[in-house]
């Protein structure tokens, strides 16, 4: 398992992504990119962090 030092400033709950805290729901980088699917984003389904990667890979 990774120990990290989670970042304060982003929660995250994706426990399936290498950058996750583990014990607790925060993200490990210092920063990270959100974007989207979409053409024209309305609602949140629509966004996406960009900087996932899957754990299994
Ligand atoms: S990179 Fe994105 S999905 Fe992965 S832990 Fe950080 S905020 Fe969550």
């Amino acid at each position: 398992m990774k120990f990290s030092a989670k970042n304060d400033s982003i929660q995250c709950s994706i426990k399936n992504c290498v950058h996750h805290a583990g014990t607790v729901d925060y993200c490990t980088l210092d920063t990270i990119q959100i974007g989207t699917h979409e053409m024209n984003p309305t609602k949140k389904e629509c966004t996406d962090c960009e900087s996932f990667v899957n754990k299994a890979q």
